[in-house]
């Protein structure tokens, strides 16, 4: 049996039959039924959060995201990420402007953000990659100064909490992903939280084609609903959530026990402040007998699959060939180089792990 980066979880079976089996009856199956509308109200409580909009996935929240906000302009950002966060910028019409990133714990080194403000900037988008909350103090501090709109990529963080806050409290609005990869899932999906009640409205209506009730439209909308469908499975998925976390942590722990103590292994420290989701294992090989490369492919000779998370750069990639400076974020460039995120997830067995750090250990 191989072994991949990620698992999806799946439900008991019977537990989602029984979720979707009124479907049949009401036949109401998309636009914010009954299971739409009971995820939201178990999200905000299970996030901590005011408000949360849901999303047919987590890259159309984001894009709806700086969407709603009216940006224009550039937007502070990090390269160090899933393709997903540079994309949504894009097709905003926006510009990414790329501020490295922090050696510790891989996010956007909020220290490096003023020197990249000018009259044109409208936002920062940091991602709390890898579940790492971000320095959300000093990203505010720079946001009220300039006057610039913060939005999260939380696709990492679901359930992560800082100071016993919720993480989709920061900044203006944070997006996760519900993708049938992360921490929780509905298959594909994804929402957006934020603390004004005001963007309710407008992302009902921008999520179905603009249209506010059947003869108005009344902003350039898409489609992007979430189905109940997708619905049921997360609230049978959130049922789980705790468990399925505390079942992270046990292999998130045997690899930290296998792997620390050695120089030139650099693992994903926590901080003590925050409640972690435990939703992936990077490592950094960083003078280590084996590159990142060979170890890589030590694992996939035994059928084990670790993944170069975050390789590329989003800023390298070929559609934006020559359009920005990779020098000017030589830690991301550096890490990218050396990260290999290793298999995580709840059904990963303490044996599974250990016969992978046997593998990059021997
Ligand atoms: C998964 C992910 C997304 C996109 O989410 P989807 O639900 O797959 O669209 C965005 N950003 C990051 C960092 C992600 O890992």
């Amino acid at each position: 049996m191989s072994i991949n980066v990620v698992k999806s979880s799946m439900p008991p079976y019977e537990e989602f039959c029984g979720e979707i089996k009124d479907l049949w009856d009401s036949r109401w199956l998309t636009h914010t039924g009954p299971k739409h509308q009971k995820l939201e109200k178990g999200l905000i409580d299970y996030l901590k959060v005011k408000n949360v909009s849901l999303f047919s996935n987590g890259h159309m929240a984001l894009e709806l995201a700086l969407n709603a906000l009216e940006l224009e302009g550039e937007v502070i950002t990090t390269p160090y990420t899933f393709a997903s966060t540079t994309q949504a910028i894009v097709r905003n019409g926006l510009t990414p402007v790329f501020c490295d990133i922090r050696e510790d714990d891989y996010t956007i080194d909020a220290d490096k953000i003023e020197s990249l403000i000018t009259e044109k900037t409208c936002a920062i988008l940091p991602v709390h990659v890898y579940g790492s909350v971000c320095d959300y103090k000093r990203i505010d501090e720079i946001a009220k100064k300039y006057n610039l709109k913060v939005i999260y990529d939380a696709a990492h963080a679901f359930g992560v909490e800082i100071n016993g806050k919720g993480v989709g409290t920061l900044g203006d609005m944070s997006m996760f992903s519900f993708h049938a990869t992360k921490v929780f899932h509905t298959v594909e999906g994804g929402g957006l939280t934020y603390s004004d009640n005001s963007l309710n409205d407008k992302f009902a209506r921008i999520r179905q084609f603009g249209m506010k009730g059947q003869e108005s439209v009344t902003v350039v909308g898409t489609n992007a609903k979430m189905t109940e469908m997708h619905a049921a499975m997360g609230l049978c998925n959130l049922k789980h959530i705790d468990e399925e976390i505390s079942k992270r942590k046990k292999a998130f722990d045997r690899y930290i026990e296998r792997l620390s103590g050695i120089e030139s292994i650099k693992l994903l420290k926590i901080k003590q402040c925050v409640k972690h989701n435990y939703s992936y294992f990077p490592v950094v090989f960083d003078g280590y007998k084996y590159s990142r490369d060979e170890v890589a492919e030590i694992l996939a000779k035994n059928d084990i699959f670790a993944r170069k998370y975050f390789y590329p750069l989003t800023s390298e990639f070929e559609v934006y060939q020559n359009r920005f400076d990779i020098q000017s974020t030589p830690i991301a460039k550096s890490v990218s180089e050396k990260v290999l995120t290793l298999p995580l997830y709840a059904d990963l067995s303490v044996e599974e792990v250990d016969k992978i750090c046997d593998l990059v250990l021997k």
